[in-house]
């Protein structure tokens, strides 16, 4: 036995289109921020539940590492291949079904690789709203979405993955199918193997369907963008948003200057609203309300709530959208963050929480030791402020290649943010997950006792090791 025969027999399991080798897969084999180009073994792509299945049990035979992957959107290098030669892609892309939508159970059963936005338009066709989005909700699919628990701008009101999934189908990595589909909002029959695969990052099974949460449409959705001069009055404006739009706020984002900045530069398409004179505001806020009541209500209580921040001197400035293609441009200005970076040079990424409370200390603190460490790095922060979620991320100084910068200070500049996300009683990782990234960073800061379990957990479920070899643990 060898690779030959396992690549014969998975083009007999899936048929010979499917099983990709040789040059040409560069889609599978780098990722989404091209930092890393792994080399697969092959990249094998079934078309249903028992087709993945029966590739799991060829590999187990073979004793061949398996990486999942759907999008390949993932930030932290969990779903591309390392580059021995010697691990298979397997791809749920075909796996790509709506099975079922219950409208009066407010259910959808879905495959693991239908795109998010496919289902966002799947559940809205029947007058119901899927409230997870993130900005690569294009490409990104609900397998990869729930492996990583994946969160996004209405975690806020929805919560994020793990809370939009009530059932689960898997593959186990030895092969079996664990039948946990079904629509029930209760069930209290033992561990809950469900959220065990959420968020386990492809490393002890193979998600191939879900039954997600739906809710019903709001009548109306307004989007309004502030600005202010600090995180504290951010802040303060988050307290007085959620006292006055209680559960109907659905968003609040945070951008800081350079953010914003950012997507000037290299996406001037996108409109820049309450940017006067010449200088950007240091803070801006996009926020969201989703409300059950008619636009005119909605648009009055976002405007009324507005008013009182500008009275109070949380903002300066605001504008809310009139129509929907205004509240889109908002919103893009938001999600055009990351794709701007990525334009503006290779960049060291960090998606920490904090208790909401904590995040202004947070920034001041730690824009302040990176300032003194490191002289002229450029912070990009933004993101979900509503969550206590912010992507703090550290762009080179200008005029420094940005490859260079990574190579010399990415160590260090982690272990500073680190600690001071430790020192705030945050998570290294709010969003994106483990993966390869942080695999270190999680040994030296995950309590020994949680380390542990989560091994055994991993040793129990995988035995032979195969799948996603060398992710998070
Ligand atoms: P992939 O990248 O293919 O895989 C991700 C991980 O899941 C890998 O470890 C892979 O092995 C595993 N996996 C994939 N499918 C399965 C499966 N069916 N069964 C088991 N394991 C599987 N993330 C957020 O949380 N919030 C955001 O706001 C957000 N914004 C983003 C914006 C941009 C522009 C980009 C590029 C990414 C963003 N992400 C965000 C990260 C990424 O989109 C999410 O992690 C997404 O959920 C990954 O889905 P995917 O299908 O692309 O997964
Ligand atoms: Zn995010």
């Amino acid at each position: 036995m060898g690779t030959p025969a396992l690549l014969s027999e998975l083009r007999t399991l899936v048929g010979e289109p499917h099983v990709l080798t040789g040059p040409g897969l560069q889609a599978y084999e780098c990722d989404w921020r091209k930092r890393w180009h792994g080399r697969a073994l092959a990249v094998v792509r079934p078309a249903d539940t028992a087709q993945v299945a029966r590739v799991v049990q060829a590999c187990l035979t073979h004793r061949v590492g398996l990486v999942p992957q759907g999008g390949h959107t993932g930030l932290v290098g969990g779903g591309t291949p390392d580059n021995s030669g010697t691990q298979l892609v397997l791809s749920l892309q075909r796996l790509n079904r709506i099975r079922e939508i219950d409208v009066d159970n407010l259910t959808m059963t879905v495959e693991a690789g239908c795109i998010l936005q496919a289902v966002q338009v799947a559940a809205a066709e029947r007058g119901l709203l899927f409230p997870l989005s993130l900005a690569a909700e294009g490409s990104c699919t609900i397998g990869g979405n729930l492996a990583t628990n994946a969160g996004g701008t209405q975690v806020l009101r929805y919560g994020n993955a793990r809370d939009l999934c009530l059932g689960l189908e898997v593959v186990t990595a030895e092969g079996e199918l664990l039948h946990g589909l079904g629509g029930l909002r209760k069930d209290n029959t033992g561990y809950d193997l469900r959220d065990l695969y959420i968020g386990s990052e492809g490393t002890l099974g193979i998600i191939t369907a879900a039954t997600l949460k739906l809710v019903p449409q709001p009548a109306a959705t307004m989007t309004a963008l502030a600005t202010c001069t600090n995180p504290e009055a951010a802040v303060g404006l988050l307290r007085l948003a959620r006292t006055r739009l209680g559960a109907t706020l659905t968003g609040f984002e945070l951008m800081n200057a350079l953010a914003r900045e950012l997507v000037a530069r290299h996406l001037p398409q996108i409109p820049q609203p309450l940017w006067t004179d010449a200088s950007c505001p240091p803070w801006s806020v996009l926020l969201e309300q989703s409300d059950d009541e008619g636009p005119e209500q909605a648009h009055h209580r976002l405007e009324g709530l507005l008013e009182q921040a500008l009275e109070q001197g949380l903002i300066q400035d605001a504008v809310v959208a009139k129509n929907m293609s205004e509240s889109r441009q908002l919103w893009h200005l938001r999600e055009a963050i990351p794709l701007a970076q990525a334009e503006e040079g290779l960049n060291i990424k960090h998606d920490i929480s904090v208790p909401v409370s904590r995040i202004p200390a947070f920034i001041a603190t730690t824009n302040a030791i990176l300032a003194q460490a490191h002289p002229g790095c450029r912070l990009v922060n933004f993101g979900h402020l509503g969550d206590g979620n912010l992507h703090y991320n550290v762009q080179a100084p200008a005029g420094t290649p940005p490859g260079d910068f990574l190579a010399r200070c990415e160590q260090t500049i982690n272990t500073l943010v680190y600690d001071s996300v430790q020192a705030h009683a945050g998570s290294i990782s709010a969003e994106h997950g483990i993966g390869l990234l942080k695999r270190e960073e999680l040994a030296q800061r995950k309590s020994p006792v949680a380390l542990d379990l989560m091994k055994r957990l991993k040793r129990a479920l995988d035995p032979q090791g195969i799948l996603n070899p060398g992710r998070v643990v």
